[in-house]
Parts: C-alpha cells; structure tokens; sequence
C-alpha cells in the first residue's frame, strides 16, 4: 500500500497543520512532540494539547475534505508517518461496509461538536436551531444508509435478491434477441425497495462487488434455464449492468470470463452495460479491462448513452459492441424536435460505426415506428413488456408474437 511508508520531519517551531487550510494527510508521531493552538476569531491563539509518539494528528483531513480545524506545531523535532487521504480511502474500500458509515458518522458528529462549541464560545448565546438541525439531518440520512447496507448485505448472504429480466426486441423482426437483467429486493418488512435507492448505497458501500457477481452468475444461469424451457439454445443473449467499483476489482476479468464459461453460454450471449461515465473516469483501466472481456467473446454496451460526457473520441477507444440511447431522449423524442434529431444522430453514428443500437425506454407505438423509420436496430421498454420474473419471461416467449412495426 502506498503513502503510509513516507516520513516527514519537522524542526521544533515548525508548524506542522494550519488551521483553515485544506489537508489531504494526517500524520503519526513516532518521534518529537507537538501542540494543537485553536486561532480564536479575535486573532488570539490558545493551546488545547499537546501530543507525543504514537498518536495521530490531522485525522479528519483524510476522512472529509473539510479545513483543518487546529493548528499544529511541532516543539521538539519530530519524526512522522504520513497517510494520505488516497491510502486512507484504499484502505477503508476493502473494510466493512458498515464501519465506512460509521466513520463518517462519527466524523460527522465531531464536526457538529465543534461548530456547537465554536458557536457557544464566541456569541455566548444558544445557537441557532437550523446550524444544529443541519448536521443531524445529514447524520441520520448516513444512518439511514448504514442501516439498508446492512440489510441489503444480509438480503445479498440470505438470498433475499431477485434478477428481473426485460425483452430487448428487434424491431423489424419483431422479435426477441435477449433481455437485460435488472436487480429487485424484497425487504421482508419494508416491502419492495427501488434500485434507484439501493444500488447507489450498495455502490458507495462496496457492495456491489458482490451484488454484481452474483448477478452475472445468476443471469447465466437462469438464461441456460430459459433456453431449456424453450428448447432454444444459442439465440438469446442477456445483459447484466456493472458499476465503476466492479471494473476496479482485480479478478475482474477472471470472474467474467470464468462464470461465463462455466455456465455453458457461448461468450456472445453475455453484454456487460457499463456507463459512459464509466469509462470517463477510469479510462486506461476499462480500456484494458473491456479489451479483455471482448477478446473473450462478450459484447460491451454503453448504457444511458448521450447523457453522460460529450467527447466522442473515446467510442473509437473502447471495444464497444452496442449503444443503449437513454430513455431521456426517447421520451422527449415526439414533441422535441431537437431530441428527435439527437435520437437520429446517435442511430446514424452507430450505423457509420458498426455499432448496434437500442432504444430504451420505449413506452407506445408511435416511439417504436419512429426509430424504426430513423433505422434504429433494436428497443426495449414498457410497450413491449416489462421486466419480469424468470418463469413469466418463459411464458411470454413460449407465446410471443412478432411485434409489427410498421417501416
Ligand atoms: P438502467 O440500467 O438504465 O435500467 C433501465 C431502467 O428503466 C430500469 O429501471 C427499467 O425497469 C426501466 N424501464 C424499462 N423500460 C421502461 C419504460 O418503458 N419506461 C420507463 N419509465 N422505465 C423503463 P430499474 O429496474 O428501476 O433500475 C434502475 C437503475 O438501477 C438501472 O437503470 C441501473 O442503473 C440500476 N440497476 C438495476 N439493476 C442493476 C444491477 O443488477 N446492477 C447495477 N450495477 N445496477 C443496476
Ligand atoms: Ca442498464
Ligand atoms: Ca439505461
């Protein structure tokens, strides 16, 4: 691990942290020692502490990007262990969960603390409620986070999670090509809980590692259940949606590429959706990544496509196979000329391309005709069906009907 190596030394009279910066470090003292001044507002300073080997200063710089709240000086000559905010951040990504939030919260605590006493001392009057209000409110959404994390790990462990599975339609045949897999909780008293709400805290919480490679086992497994069901083998595929934090796991490409192959699919029958923000901010590593994925078969998607950045260089840079248009620009397509355009842009783009194209999203007739008339390939939304259980996804294919659209 990175930053904790590095040592600093500090003279006696040195100041070592100053109250009002920002700090991205905090530092262990193994020799010397410091002491920890308050800057009052009228330009006097007060020493609170002091400090010696073996304790830590400048923690809360590493955990929140807030000032510094003290200033610290050294007096005697000091030697430190520095740990930066990076290490500290790398450290607590593979930590539990929970104790993530928890250090938040308490940080958040020690924050509000000091604003009261801060407060306190300087007016000499009761603070103003909304200044307290404040911090609790934002405490107890962090408790509120803590608390579905933990029941979300405990649905993860306990089997409490279902994949729904919703048609990808080709809409010139009319037909099914596959489906995307998306993840639904049932919380046992709570009832159902939107991915909206819970896969943001399962992304933030580190989560989602293990929520997406179940995910992907599962999705295989249940399109080989499928293909029985309908005596069909080799003709559908299904997509499963990864995040930013799966792509940074090592064995990423192991797990994809292994869980793929031992569920007997044929690599092409596997998409990961990933994001165009996705890629923005890792770019070297998703190059690799997806390169990786796509030398082993499996296609690559660019979800909500068109709503994240405007650079199109980087579709010549990624091994993309597909572009997922967001339903944004489906649902603003018939009354907003400038969407309608957009829409036909991105159809036309993909098409120089050799790319494929799905609209999501798409809720009536009139949206299916007209991507089909601007040459769009393939459509997903609620006017073709929903996402569905497994066994009811089986029915509808067992009884499916091409959908006419008409050219
Ligand atoms: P998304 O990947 O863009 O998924 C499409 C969302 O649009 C789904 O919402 C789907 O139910 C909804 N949808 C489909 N057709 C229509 C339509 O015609 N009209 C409207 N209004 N909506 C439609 P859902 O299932 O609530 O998922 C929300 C988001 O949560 C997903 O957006 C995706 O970002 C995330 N998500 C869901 N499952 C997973 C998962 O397994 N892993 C990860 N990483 N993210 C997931
Ligand atoms: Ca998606
Ligand atoms: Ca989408």
């Amino acid at each position: 691990m990175s930053g904790l190596q590095s040592r600093r030394m500090f003279q006696a009279g040195d100041i070592i942290l100053k109250q009002g910066e920002k700090g991205d470090c905090a530092y262990i003292i193994e020799e010397g020692q410091v002491e920890i001044l308050i800057q009052r507002s009228d330009g006097k300073s007060q020493v609170i502490s002091t400090r010696g080997p073996g304790t830590i200063i400048g923690e809360m710089a590493i955990v929140d990007e807030g000032p510094r709240v003290a200033t610290v000086r050294a007096i005697k000559d000091c030697k430190m262990l520095e740990i930066t905010r990076e290490d500290f951040a790398q450290r607590l990504k593979t930590s539990d969960p929970v104790i993530q939030m928890i250090s938040q919260v308490i940080l958040t605590r020690f924050r509000d603390t000091l604003t009261r006493a801060e407060i306190l001392h300087e007016s000499a009057t009761v603070p103003p409620p909304e200044i307290l209000e404040r911090n609790y409110a934002s405490q107890s959404d962090v408790v509120e986070s803590v608390t579905i994390s933990n029941e979300f790990k405990h649905a993860l462990e306990n089997d409490q999670l279902e994949l729904h599975y919703q048609p990808i339609v080709d809409l010139a045949a009319g037909t099914v090509l596959g489906f995307e897999a998306l993840m639904r909780w049932t919380h046992p008293e709570k009832g159902f809980i939107s991915p909206g709400i819970f896969i943001p805290i399962a992304e933030k919480s580190g989560l989602i590692v293990e929520a997406s490679k179940w995910a992907l086992k599962e999705s295989c497994a249940a399109l080989k259940r499928m293909e029985n069901a309908l005596g069909q083998a080799e003709q559908l595929y299904v997509s499963v949606n990864f995040s930013s934090h799966d792509f940074v796991e090592s064995d990423f490409v192991e797990n994809t590429v292994g869980t793929t192959a031992a569920s007997g699919l044929k690599p092409w029958q596997i998409k990961l959706e990933i994001t165009e923000r996705l890629l923005m901010q890792q770019p070297d590593n998703a190059k690799e990544t997806l390169q990786r994925c796509r030398d082993a078969g499996m296609g690559i998607s660019i979800d909500d496509f068109g709503t994240g950045y405007s650079s199109l260089s980087y579709l010549y840079y990624f091994p993309i196979e597909t572009l997922k248009i967001d339903q944004s620009f489906i649902r603003a397509m018939e009354r907003d000329n400038r969407s309608r355009e957009l829409v036909r842009s991105i159809i036309g783009l993909g098409q120089n391309m050799g790319l494929n194209i799905i609209a999501e999203g798409v809720e009536t007739r009139e949206e299916a005709t007209l991507l089909r008339q601007m040459g769009c390939e393939a459509a997903q939304g609620y006017h073709f069906a929903k996402p569905l259980p497994e066994q009811k996804v089986i029915e509808l294919l067992k009884t499916w009907q091409p959908v006419k659209i008409s050219a």
